[in-house]
């Protein structure tokens, strides 16, 4: 199938995979080159958790976690999550939420209700690109392409290394590996919208690429399309 942006045809674009496999990385380059807009919701799921425990909220009071949802607004700008008009990037990408946040994103109830904020925002757009868990399988089913991006833990606990060590956030590589095995084994195993390969994802293991190769060999799957 072709498409074609001028005639007003649009295009989605799903990118799933396991923790530091680079989506969001990639994805933002991609939206650049594409000049598409991007969602990175596992952004929403660890604000979430970054609210949760700075308010040490019970996980279980669903009463009080759903208010914040429903009564907050998320943005993003040149890709920082605003909540409430408050960047909040730089919280949201500390170990400690990454250690929290899959039990919190494994809730249904907190679930149902990004999935509505991903909506909100994903409706007005026109070329999107939207990178996750379950974007290929629940969020866009019907999206245009669907990537799976996967690596070895042992490469994407080095990845993810060398990010942190530059934000200068003490981590052991080690443990780090630990944790992102953990944090896969969870987000695939949990009861609703675990973390899948969609029947029709076309499957990039970038163990031995660098993020420029990877960008391209999406950028050129999509634009032999358009
Ligand atoms: O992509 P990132 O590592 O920032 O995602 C953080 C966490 O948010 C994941 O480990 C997963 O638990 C959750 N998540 C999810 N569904 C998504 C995106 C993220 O459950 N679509």
């Amino acid at each position: 199938m072709s498409f074609s942006l001028t005639m007003g045809v649009y295009m989605k674009i799903a990118i799933d995979g396991p923790a530091s496999s680079g989506k969001s990385t990639i994805a933002k380059l991609l939206s650049k080159k594409l000049k598409f807009e991007y969602i990175d919701t596992g952004a929403l799921y660890r604000a979430i958790t970054y609210i949760i425990n700075k308010e040490n909220i019970d996980l279980q009071d669903e009463y009080k976690i759903s208010n914040i949802i429903n009564s907050s607004i998320f943005r993003f700008d040149k890709n920082k999550l605003y909540m409430n008009d408050i960047c909040i990037e730089t919280e949201i990408r500390k170990n400690i939420i990454s250690k929290k946040v899959s039990e919190v994103a494994a809730q249904p109830y907190i679930r149902i209700l990004i999935n509505k904020v991903i909506r909100n925002t994903s409706d007005n757009s026109e070329n999107i690109i939207i990178d996750g868990r379950d974007i290929g399988t629940v969020v866009l089913p019907d999206a245009n392409f669907k990537i799976y991006l996967d690596a070895s833990p042992k490469i994407r606990a080095k990845r993810r290394y060398i990010e942190l060590i530059e934000k200068n956030e003490p981590v052991i590589l080690e443990k780090l590996e630990e944790e992102i095995i953990e944090r896969d084994y969870y987000d695939s195993n949990r009861a609703v919208d675990p973390l899948k390969i969609a029947d029709d994802a076309i499957i990039i293991v970038t163990d031995d690429m660098n993020i420029g190769q990877v960008v391209n060999k999406i950028y050129d799957l999509v634009n032999n399309d358009l």
